[in-house]
């Protein structure tokens, strides 16, 4: 849900009346009684108010409802879906979405990516430890040594990141990989090691921070150097992406056959269709005696913190784009988060996936 009664209390005191549809926060165990002690108004729909948070995008029916003027905040898959926009557009509301949010220092606070990213990251760990035939930790007991779990995790971005941490405190070995040359640093301050492979590290500062799409050869020479790695590996953690394109292919059907039975692979880019080739979005594929896992619900099993984290990044943006002084031109986060605006599609990364998707 796109926000929690601690939440409303704030947007409540600074003046504005809080529209919360009946239900909303059943998923995360919040009832509606507790909306209302907060000082909200329950309704049947929000979709009509002058503001409306959202998690994903409206289906047709809401689209129906929104008011021309209003404001749209959520994430509304506008890299991935670039051509729904226009429909959005149709409406005549700002569209402002999470997904183009600039990755600053400015708009941490604002950044459901990041919030829901690190979520993500913490329960791919867990599936994969619940999955294994064995523990994480080094365990010396009476009848002998248990050796800690071989865990890599392949693209270090904050999911991953947050994945070799939390596969860290239960005391696995952790190696992590990542095509930006800045990831190296970042997964060794987090007691992992960084794999070395024959690819040029980029430097993503001229791509808004973002790993760029690699040439043939050096995906085939990774696709080669990550195969060694997972040879040895109890879980692999995947957590690669490229935003607006497909998830990039990290592991071979040969990678798989290499790898030991009992083994796991957690995909956390099924929904993109997945850093390995022999994924299937949620489902649980046994192949060679490898379990490979496709969760694409990862963020919305922590309900709670995932609602406490998204309404706080929600309620953040939401006051920058009322705060008279972002309300200039050229405001770096302001023209980063709209999409659509007085009918027409006007973020330029999206016009032109639109463009070429036309
Ligand atoms: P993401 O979800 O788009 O991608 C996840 C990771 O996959 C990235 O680290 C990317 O480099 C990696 N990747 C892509 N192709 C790969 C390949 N072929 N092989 C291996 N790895 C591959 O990324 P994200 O987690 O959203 O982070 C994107 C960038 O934004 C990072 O540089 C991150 O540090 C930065 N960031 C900055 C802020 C901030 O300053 N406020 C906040 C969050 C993220």
């Amino acid at each position: 849900m796109g926000i929690t009664p601690e939440i409303a209390r704030r947007y409540i005191q600074d003046g504005h009346l809080v529209l919360v549809e009946h239900g909303a926060g059943q998923g995360a165990g919040v009832l509606d009684e507790s909306f209302g002690e907060a000082g909200c108004e329950m309704v049947g729909s929000a979709w009509e108010a002058d503001a409306v948070v959202t998690i994903g995008p409206p289906n047709e029916t809401a689209r129906s409802r929104l008011t021309a003027g209003a404001w749209l905040i959520g994430l509304l898959r506008p890299l991935d879906e670039p051509r729904a926009m226009r429909s959005l557009a149709g409406t005549g509301v700002t569209a402002m979405a999470f997904e183009t949010l600039p990755r600053t220092t400015r708009a941490q606070s604002m950044d459901v990516l990041s919030s829901q990213a690190t979520l993500a990251g913490y329960e791919m760990v867990l599936e994969a430890a619940s999955r294994l035939p064995r523990i994480f930790p080094m365990m010396v007991t009476a009848a002998g040594t248990i050796r800690p779990a071989s865990v890599v995790v392949l693209g270090c971005g904050v999911a991953g990141l947050q994945a070799i941490a939390t596969a860290r405190r239960l005391g696995a070995v952790v190696k992590g990989y990542d095509v930006r040359a800045s990831a190296a640093e970042q997964v060794e301050s987090l007691g992992a090691s960084f794999i070395d492979l024959d690819v040029a590290l980029q430097d993503p500062s001229t791509s808004g921070g973002y790993a760029r799409r690699l040439s043939g050869d050096d995906s085939s020479r990774l696709l080669k150097g990550i195969e060694r790695h997972l040879a040895s590996a109890d879980a692999v953690i995947t957590a690669a992406a490229i935003p607006g394109r497909p998830a990039p292919t990290l592991i071979s059907a040969e990678a798989v056959f290499g790898m030991r039975p009992g083994s796991v692979i957690v995909d956390g880019a099924a929904e993109r269709g997945g850093n390995c080739v022999l994924t299937v979005p949620d489902r649980v594929v046994e192949v060679g005696g490898v379990t490979i896992v496709g969760p694409t619900d990862l963020e919305a099993r922590p309900a709670a913190d995932a609602s406490r984290t998204f309404a706080r990044n929600a309620y953040e943006l939401f006051r920058y784009l009322n705060d008279p002084a972002t309300d200039g031109a050229d405001d770096e986060i302001r023209d980063g988060v709209t999409i659509t605006r007085d009918g027409r599609v006007v973020h330029p990364q999206v016009r032109a996936l639109m463009e070429a998707s036309s």
